[in-house]
């Protein structure tokens, strides 16, 4: 989706809101996080004297996989970003908002951007997450009984005792 942000004002106009939805299901926006479903964004557009403010508004949920426990879970994100495209940005080789000289926003670049920068690199179900047992490998919360005694290598025991000998 290509807008231009000089034509996009009718005259005299200098607010504008657009609206779009995107399907990034295909998208590789992260190993852990999928967005299957549409990805909404709303873009604020302001004209001042040399100035144009974009004000980008992203709704999108994603469903992702623990990184602790393998659990999967749906994560929400809502979030605002704002840029402000000048004339200097214009000439940018890398700018922070992809658009080129002619002021052609790539909106569908700039939510991609955004929605990559938004996702963690390590997700979590919730932050205190016990992870998988050591002994069964089923997620702790589920209390699977297991002992931590259990977890010790019996020739890892003899080596424990040798080692208690020694004191
Ligand atoms: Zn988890
Ligand atoms: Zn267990």
């Amino acid at each position: 989706m290509l807008v231009n942000l000089n034509k996009v004002f009718s005259r005299g106009e200098n607010e504008k809101q657009l609206c779009a939805q995107f399907d990034f299901s295909g998208e590789n926006i992260s190993f852990d996080a999928v967005f299957r479903q549409p990805v909404n964004a709303v873009l604020d557009l302001k004209k001042g004297r040399d100035e144009i403010s974009v004000t980008l508004s992203i709704k999108a949920v994603a469903q992702c996989s623990c990184a602790r426990c393998l659990k999967l879970f749906e994560k929400q994100f809502d979030f605002t970003q704002e840029f402000v495209v000048t004339p200097a940005i214009l000439t940018e080789s890398e700018p922070e908002i992809p658009v080129d000289s002619n002021y052609t926003l790539d909106v569908k670049q700039l939510v991609l951007q955004e929605l990559s920068l938004a996702v963690p690199s390590v997700l979590l179900c919730r932050e205190d997450c016990p992870g998988l047992c050591p002994v069964c490998g089923r997620p702790l919360e589920e209390n699977c009984g297991c002992q931590p005694r259990q977890r010790t290598d019996p020739r890892l025991e003899i080596l424990k005792q040798l080692l208690d000998n020694d004191d």
